[in-house]
């Protein structure tokens, strides 16, 4: 299934994607939220949906599929030649982080750029969302069992604040509007591999990261296997699995995003965002 939230910021509703079209499942379920999962909605929701309305949501905004995400983890340096670009070296061990849940926001909705920021950069990045509490997990295989799904994440990141003001990564990941979300929740049933998955991110219409999730140097079930050895995994967090080459940072010379540039992100059967830049400041 495809989950979406179409509707103005705070009062979107959830729909679901069918070959009839946008069903709209507001009168069987509250929201598509932890609740949501950690009740078995996804499930629920299944045998429900001939029975809904279809509505038409062409001229409505695209929320992101879940609401406000208890934990958003991200996993750094996490593709060969991105780390290479990075000037680190390839990790031992997955690089944990974490960015404000609030970053969250729809995947077409205008990204702020934070006032005075000249190194604000993009990662176009598979999503993984909890479905279940995880808690040292004994192998991968039973990391696959507890994914709702995937959806892009686009993990904007303000260079100056993540590498050249000291302490930890959060402070560049954080800003308002710096995690694009959706267009979908695509359940996990619908991606049979999630290591097999195309990716690309393009400003202004020049592709600037074309990769796959073939490369990355953590696959998934690997990635939430262990974050389970050091953290509870909540329904409704997400991880951020890492971006694969092509950031702003790895060009020669560096680009980075200024007010009026577009960046365009898809990944194969999750979809396409647009995000407009402009000025953050208030
Ligand atoms: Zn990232």
């Amino acid at each position: 299934m495809k989950l979406m939230r179409v509707g103005p910021p705070g009062a979107e509703r959830p729909v679901v994607l069918t070959e009839r079209g946008a069903v709209d499942v507001s009168s069987a379920v509250e929201d598509f939220d932890s609740a949501f999962l950690a009740g078995d909605g996804i499930q629920r929701l299944r045998g429900q949906l001939d029975d809904l309305p279809v509505i038409d949501i062409e001229n409505l905004r695209i929320g992101p599929p879940l609401r406000r995400p208890g934990h958003v983890l991200c996993i750094g340096l996490n593709y060969t030649e991105h780390a290479r670009e990075s000037g680190q070296g390839i990790p031992a061990e997955p690089i944990v982080f974490s960015k404000a849940p609030n970053t969250v926001v729809g995947p077409n909705d205008t990204l702020l750029i934070p006032p005075g920021s000249v190194r604000t950069d993009w990662e176009v990045e598979l999503a993984v969302v909890i479905g279940k509490t995880a808690r040292y997990l004994q192998d991968e295989q039973s990391a696959l069992d507890v994914i709702a799904g995937y959806a892009i994440s686009n993990d904007v990141s303000e260079r100056d604040y993540q590498l050249e003001r000291g302490g930890q990564w959060i402070k560049g990941k954080s800003c308002e509007t710096f995690n694009p979300f959706g267009p979908w929740l695509v359940t996990a049933d619908e991606v049979p591999d999630p290591q097999q998955l195309s990716m690309r991110l393009s400003v202004n219409g020049q592709v600037r990261q074309d990769g796959a999730t073939d490369d990355m140097i953590f696959g998934v079930a690997h990635l939430v296997w262990y974050l389970s050895q050091f953290m509870v995994l909540d329904p409704g967090d997400i991880i951020n699995t890492g971006t694969p080459k092509g950031v702003g940072l790895g060009l020669a010379p560096p680009v980075f995003l200024k007010a009026g540039d577009v960046v365009d992100v898809s990944i194969d059967g999750l979809g396409m965002q647009r995000q407009v830049c402009e000025d953050g400041r208030p």
